[in-house]
């Protein structure tokens, strides 16, 4: 088989069989007559097969000392996640891929109420909750009071940053005379506390004060009659933030009719404050689903707040002057 070799092959095939000696991979073409012997096996000795397998070996060596190296280099641009990856699992970092950028909806920010529902309503100088309450006294301003069994002020921290208002009281507000204390008002707890507060660092309230028969939506004239009471909860406890709890309360504030979906999820202003629609809890509790986007409207009411989420101690919401 030798003779068949040219002698500039030999030479050749020597001089790269001395080469994988000096960097200590000749165990891969050596002959089995001459592994005992650390000197280059004689060429005549070696198997062309041999050979061609140990070209090949190199070639095989030199790539994975070569993609080792660069997966060791990679290693120290890599994420800590790419770390906790065992080696034989880590994969080329690839160029993220172009995001597909799907077009922001139209930002639709409501004019401000210049005319209508609290023109009659001016800032009352010294008003105080406790006034408020006197000045409500045992209404009969409106016909819900015929159905009522207690007015539902409000409930919570009188100086918040932060406050709640939804459409009116239900059957058990009704009974306890606190607002959102039925399994709606258990959801908004629940809200409140993933915010990272408690129900007491917020100010609870509603558009009217008592029951609407049969939990129906508050009429235009009883909103009319009611919602000044709300105005001035809202100058005298002062909060940096508004939340308005369903479309009956965002409508009511903001002075629209339309639809609260066309505006919620986007800061809107009242009175020189920053008000946020959302969904009311009672909504949430016939459509679950609604919860991720009211979430993703708390998030930004935290954001604004400076609240981190529950398990961080925070009470920011609350005043404590
Ligand atoms: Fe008075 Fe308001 Fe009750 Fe109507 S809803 S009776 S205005 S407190």
């Amino acid at each position: 088989m030798a003779d068949r070799i040219s002698e500039n092959l030999q030479n050749k095939i020597s001089a790269r069989l001395r080469f994988y000696q000096d960097i200590g991979i000749d165990l891969f073409y050596r002959s089995r007559s001459a592994s005992a012997s650390s000197s280059p096996p004689e060429l005549s000795a070696v198997q062309p097969e041999r050979v061609i397998s140990a070209s090949v070996s190199v070639v095989e060596y030199s790539e994975t000392v070569e993609t080792f190296a660069v997966s060791e280099s990679s290693v120290e641009e890599s994420p800590a996640f790419e770390d906790t990856l065992p080696r034989t699992s880590r994969k080329p970092v690839l160029p993220p891929a172009p995001a597909f950028q799907v077009p922001a909806p139209p930002k639709i920010v409501l004019p401000a109420p210049k005319s209508g529902l609290f023109d009659a309503s001016e800032k009352i100088s010294g008003d105080s909750l406790l006034k408020i309450r006197d000045d409500i006294g045992d209404c009969t301003r409106c016909k819900l009071h015929k159905g009522r069994n207690k007015i539902v002020f409000a409930d919570g921290n009188p100086k918040a940053k932060l406050i709640f208002v939804g459409e009116g009281p239900g059957r058990d507000e009704d009974m306890q005379g606190l607002p959102f204390v039925g399994r709606a008002g258990k959801l908004l707890t629940s809200m409140i506390e993933a915010m990272g507060l408690q129900r007491q660092d917020v100010y609870i309230c509603n558009v009217v004060k008592c029951r609407p028969p049969e939990n129906r939506l508050p009429e235009p004239d009883e909103i009319k009659t009611c919602s000044p009471f709300l105005l001035r909860q809202l100058e005298v406890v002062d909060p940096k933030v508004i939340v308005a709890l369903g479309a009956c309360a965002a409508q009511t504030l903001l002075q629209t009719t339309r639809g609260i979906s066309h505006f919620r999820g986007q800061w809107q202003e009242f009175r020189g404050r920053k008000l946020m629609a959302t969904y009311h809890p009672a909504y949430l509790l016939r459509n679950p689903p609604a919860k991720a986007d009211v979430w993703k409207d708390l998030q930004m009411v935290m954001a604004e707040l400076g609240l981190e989420r529950r398990g961080a101690k925070s009470t920011s919401a609350g005043k404590t002057s």
